[in-house]
C-alpha cells in the first residue's frame, strides 16, 4: 500500500450491487425472446422467462427461467411475481389470464384488449374495417355454400391459431373448402373468407409505441414469402413510391394508437398491382420483418420493444445504411440438415461485414434456425451476400463454394 492510502476492513456488506432495474417477464422461449436478451443485457434490464420446455432457444440465454404451461394461470402468476412488466414472444396466452395478471398489478404489454387483434383474425379484420383501414374484402363463413356465395376463388383462414401459412387455404372450387371446415370443426374456431388479392409484393410497416404514446416508425420493408414463410426482407422496400411508404407508416402509427398497442406492432401489407396498400395481418411483438433492424437501424426492434414496454424514451428507427437485406436460415432437407456453428469459418471469412444470428435450434426441415443481415450501399451486392450466407448455413451449397 502506498503512503496516504488506508484500507477499510471489510464489514460484511454484500459486494454485489443490488439490481435496481425493473424485471421484465417474457412468456414464450422462442427466438424472439432470445433476441430480446441482447439489448436487455446491454441496458442492464433483468429478464425472467417462461419457457415451454427445457433448453428452448431463449432458455439457453436467459438464466432466470421457469419451464411451464402458458395456459396455466398459476404458472403465469408465479412468473410475474416481482416483475413490473410482462411481455410476449408469441400471442397465444388466453385473454382472461392476461386480465387476471393485470388485476395483480403487473403491466401487461401489449395489453389484452390490444393483443386480441393479433390473436384473432376475425376480430382484427372487423376492427380494421371499423377504423376505415384498407383491408381485403372478407366475411365469416360457416360452410361451403357461404364460400360460394362470397365468391370463388378466395382465401380461407382460420380465425385463431394460424402461423407461417398454416391455417391458410387457397381455394378455387367448392371441393377444396373441405379441409378448412374440417379444421374448424376440430378446433371450434371461426373461418374467414377473403378475396384473393392480386398483389405486386408484400410489405411490412413496423412501429414501436410506448404506453405514454410516443411512437417511432421504421422504414417500410419488402418481405418475400414462400408457402406462407418469410424468406427475405429488403429494407427499405425497393422502388416504393414515397406517397405509399408514407401512407403505410401513417397507417401503422394510426393502428398502433387506435388499438392502444404497446411495444412493437408489425403491420403486414399487400401492395396491389393497381398501386394500393391493403392490411393483411397484425403482429404485436418483434417480428421477422424487423430482424434487419438489429444491424441495419440505429435502434433494433428488440431494444425498442423493451424500451416501449418499460415506457422509456424510444430509440431512433432510422436506417444506418442505404440497404439492408435479411435472409432467414431454414433447416434443410432431413438428409442435409444444415451447418450451424460449422458454417462460421467459410461464412465469416468470405464476408467480414456479414452479421449472423443463430437461434440455438435443431435444423429440422423448413424450421427457422437463424438469419443473416448484410448492409451496404449496393442492393444487389447485399442480396448476393445475404443469400449466399443463408444458403451456406442451410446446407444448400457444397464445399466447393469455399
Ligand atoms: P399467417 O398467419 O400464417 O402468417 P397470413 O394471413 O399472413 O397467415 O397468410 C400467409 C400468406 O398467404 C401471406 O403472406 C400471403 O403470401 C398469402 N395470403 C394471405 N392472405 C391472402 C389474400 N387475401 N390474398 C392473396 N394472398 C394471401
Amino acid at each position: 500500500m502506498s503512503p496516504g492510502q488506508s484500507r477499510t476492513p471489510y464489514d460484511g456488506t454484500p459486494v454485489v450491487a443490488p439490481v435496481v432495474a425493473p424485471v421484465v417477464a417474457i412468456v414464450g422461449g422462442g427466438q424472439l425472446a432470445r433476441m430480446l436478451a441482447e439489448p436487455a443485457a446491454a441496458m442492464g434490464v433483468p429478464l425472467r422467462l417462461l419457457a415451454e420446455a427445457p433448453g428452448v432457444s431463449a432458455a439457453q440465454v436467459i438464466p432466470d427461467h421457469v419451464v411451464g404451461d402458458y395456459t396455466d394461470l398459476a404458472t403465469l402468476r408465479d412468473l410475474v411475481t416481482g416483475c413490473r412488466v410482462v411481455t410476449f414472444d408469441h400471442e397465444h396466452v388466453p385473454t382472461d389470464h392476461l386480465h387476471a395478471l393485470e388485476d395483480l398489478g403487473v403491466a401487461v404489454r401489449p395489453g389484452p384488449d390490444a393483443l386480441v387483434h393479433a390473436q384473432d383474425k376475425v376480430v382484427m379484420r372487423g376492427a380494421l374495417a371499423g377504423l376505415g383501414a384498407p383491408v381485403p374484402r372478407f366475411r365469416v363463413v360457416t360452410d361451403t355454400d357461404e364460400v360460394v356465395d362470397f365468391g370463388l376463388p378466395c382465401v380461407l383462414k382460420t380465425g385463431r391459431g394460424g402461423y407461417d401459412g398454416k391455417g391458410v387455404w387457397f381455394v378455387g372450387t367448392p371441393d377444396e373448402c373441405a379441409p378448412a371446415f374440417e379444421a374448424a370443426a376440430a378446433t371450434g374456431v371461426a373461418i374467414l373468407a377473403e378475396e384473393r388479392v392480386d398483389f405486386r409484393r408484400e410489405l411490412s410497416a413496423l412501429v414501436a409505441r410506448s404506453p405514454s404514446g410516443q411512437a417511432a416508425a421504421y422504414p417500410v420493408v419488402e418481405s418475400v414469402q414462400r408457402d406462407g414463410i418469410c424468406h427475405e426482407v429488403v429494407a427499405p422496400a425497393p422502388g416504393l413510391p414515397d406517397h405509399l411508404a408514407t401512407r403505410a407508416q401513417e397507417l401503422a402509427l394510426r393502428i398502433a394508437r387506435e388499438l392502444d398497442v404497446t411495444g412493437i406492432l408489425a403491420v403486414e401489407l399487400f401492395e396491389t398491382v393497381d398501386g394500393r396498400i391493403l392490411v393483411n395481418e397484425l403482429a404485436m411483438r418483434p417480428h421477422n420483418t424487423g430482424h434487419w433492424t438489429q444491424d441495419g437501424a440505429v435502434t433494433s426492434q428488440f431494444e425498442n420493444h423493451l424500451r416501449a414496454v418499460l415506457d422509456l424514451p424510444l430509440g431512433s428507427p432510422v436506417a444506418r445504411a442505404p440497404w439492408t437485406v435479411m435472409v432467414n436460415i431454414l433447416g434443410g432437407p432431413a438428409d442435409v440438415g444444415g451447418r450451424l456453428y460449422d458454417g462460421y469459418p467459410h461464412a465469416l471469412a468470405r464476408d467480414p461485414g456479414l452479421r449472423v444470428h443463430l437461434y440455438g435450434k435443431e435444423p429440422r426441415p423448413g424450421r427457422k434456425v437463424g438469419h443473416v443481415n448484410a448492409y451496404g450501399d449496393d442492393l444487389q451486392e447485399c442480396r448476393e451476400r445475404a443469400r449466399h450466407a443463408a444458403a451456406w448455413f442451410a446446407g444448400e451449397l457444397g464445399d466447393e463454394s469455399e
